[in-house]
């Protein structure tokens, strides 16, 4: 049996599979979320442990696993989050800054002011924002009493959330490139912690994790309450986004999938180069297994089955998700109306965080059924923007895109995305991708499954085949155009 760790950022998971990938039993448990301020988002590292070991005994019970039955383990987890212990006593030192939190957005724009960007996002693939961690220790190490000391003489260290499960499981103080290289201080042209960029955001570099593979043996377990598992490897180890990419068995260079949860992530497998990122998209390390590096392009939108919470909560014009399907296809068409869902601002390929959620084109004769239209048509839009985006920055186009997350149960939704990408989408068996890619790292790394046997165990459940002319595609496309140029630069800075 395999061990899998979903660590979240509302709650922490725990999935038993057998050794043919089949899900046993599952434990969840939530994270509290603490808001101190307007902008800030933390989390409180010690829960995160007792919560996750909670998920892992009741997780074993449940799978009926005793000492001796799990061959392997795997982790994935929220990315950019940071936290900071002693080393010695295994403490957090401070509350974990979560990926969310807007704290270092000022800081943000003064390295962009100053010119940075440019070296960042050639040595890192990402942009400066609040959203990565760089920033996140700058702030811990200036406003936490005495870390900064701690740090340089080896009594606090740092960590993204995989790491710091690491270190509680194993003991050891190690990462793997995936989260590494969402940090801002990872070189992944070097494949390395980057002095330079440690210098920049005065982060010592003895305080980061060791960079190991994400399929290959972090360490073993030795914690003290899990000795059902002493001795049990930490084997496979990636970012939420990348596992997904794993999980969806994307493992040759020009494969993509889509997640359709709250946001939005589409990840393209780039090869075994760096790839362009344009700005609106992000390069990052898919994973590595043995020396073997994969890269990954990656592009955001933050709005996706989050506006049709909205319609829900908010409009209250449905009553559940669901309905939202049946509500749109009453329509033959979108009759003209456009929902641009900018409610955070837009990601990639825009990144303007002053445009603004918009509606356009309503007449006397729209009602909830329009509303509900716009808004599923509007995910698939997004969904265009970053696919063709991802597809001029490589000069190749995608020949399908694999697509998991809530939304996918939407069969309107897939229907039109594949009409306006002019591509299948497809829906693979297994549905929870991000787990499952952590547990087929693990086994990839402990001899159980050839990396050959995760591509060929993917099984499609529902492929959507593109039934739109093109005129008809691209004429949907141009006024969707048209409806995003005026969301754009709304909010007064
Ligand atoms: P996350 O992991 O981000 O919490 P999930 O993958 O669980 O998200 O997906 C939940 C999202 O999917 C919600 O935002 C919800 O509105 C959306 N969703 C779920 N079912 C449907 C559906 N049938 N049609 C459209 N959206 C849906």
């Amino acid at each position: 049996m395999l061990l899998a760790l979903d660590e979240g950022t509302t709650s922490t998971r725990a999935v038993v599979l057998d050794d043919a990938g089949e899900f046993l039993a599952t434990s969840t448990h939530e994270i509290t979320q603490h808001y101190p301020q307007p902008g800030w988002v933390e989390h409180d590292a010690a829960e995160i442990w007792q919560r996750t070991q909670a998920a892992i005994t009741a997780a074993l019970n449940a799978a009926g696993a005793g000492p001796g039955d799990i061959s392997a383990i795997g982790i994935t987890n929220q990315r950019e989050t940071v936290v900071v212990w002693d080393p010695a006593t295994g403490q957090p030192l401070a509350p974990a800054i979560v990926w969310q939190d807007r704290r270092t957005a000022l800081r943000c724009e003064q390295l962009t002011a100053a010119g940075h960007e440019p070296l960042v996002r050639l040595r890192t693939g990402l942009t400066l924002d609040p959203y990565f961690s760089a920033t996140k220790i700058e702030w811990m190490l200036a406003n936490v009493e005495g870390l900064s000391q701690r740090a340089h003489s080896g009594r606090a260290v740092f960590g993204t959330i995989d790491s710091w499960l690491i270190f509680c499981l194993t003991g050891e103080h190690a990462t793997d490139p995936s989260n590494a290289s969402r940090t801002l201080l990872y070189d992944i042209i070097d494949g390395s912690w980057s002095p330079t960029l440690c210098d920049l955001f005065g982060v010592p570099i003895q305080a980061l994790p060791e960079v190991r593979p994400s399929c290959g043996v972090m360490g073993t377990v030795r914690a003290a309450g899990l000795e059902v598992l002493h001795g049990v490897a930490v084997a496979g180890v990636a970012g939420d986004q990348q596992a997904a990419l794993f999980g969806q068995a994307c493992l040759r260079s020009g494969e993509a999938k889509q997640t359709y949860g709250t946001g939005a992530f589409l990840v393209v497998n780039a090869g075994g180069l760096p790839p362009p990122s344009p700005a609106g998209l992000l390069a990052s390390i898919a994973w590595q297994v043995g020396s073997k590096v994969t890269y990954a392009l990656e592009a955001s939108m933050f709005v996706a089955g989050a506006a049709i919470q909205w319609l829900r909560d908010e409009l209250q014009i449905i009553e559940s998700a669901a309905d939202s399907e049946a509500l749109a296809a009453s329509l033959s068409d979108n009759g003209g109306v456009y929902f641009v869902p900018a409610l955070t601002g837009l990601g990639s390929p825009y990144f303007d965080p002053y445009a603004r959620g918009t509606i356009v084109g309503l007449t006397r004769g729209c009602g909830r059924a329009h509303f509900a239209r716009a808004t599923l048509e509007a995910i698939a839009y997004q969904t265009v923007d970053a696919v063709r985006a991802v597809e001029g920055a490589r000069g190749e186009d995608l020949a399908e895109l694999r697509a998991d997350g809530g939304a996918v149960h939407n069969g309107f939704l897939m229907q039109f995305q594949a009409d306006v990408l002019g591509i299948p989408v497809v829906v693979g068996e297994v549905t929870e991708t991000t787990v499952f890619g952590a547990a087929a790292l693990a086994a990839v790394a402990t001899g159980l499954w050839t990396l050959d046997q995760v591509g060929r165990s993917w099984q499609e459940s529902r492929s959507y085949e593109p039934a739109m002319t093109s005129d008809q595609r691209e004429a949907l496309l141009a006024d969707w155009e048209r409806a995003v140029q005026r969301s754009r630069g709304w909010a007064r800075k």
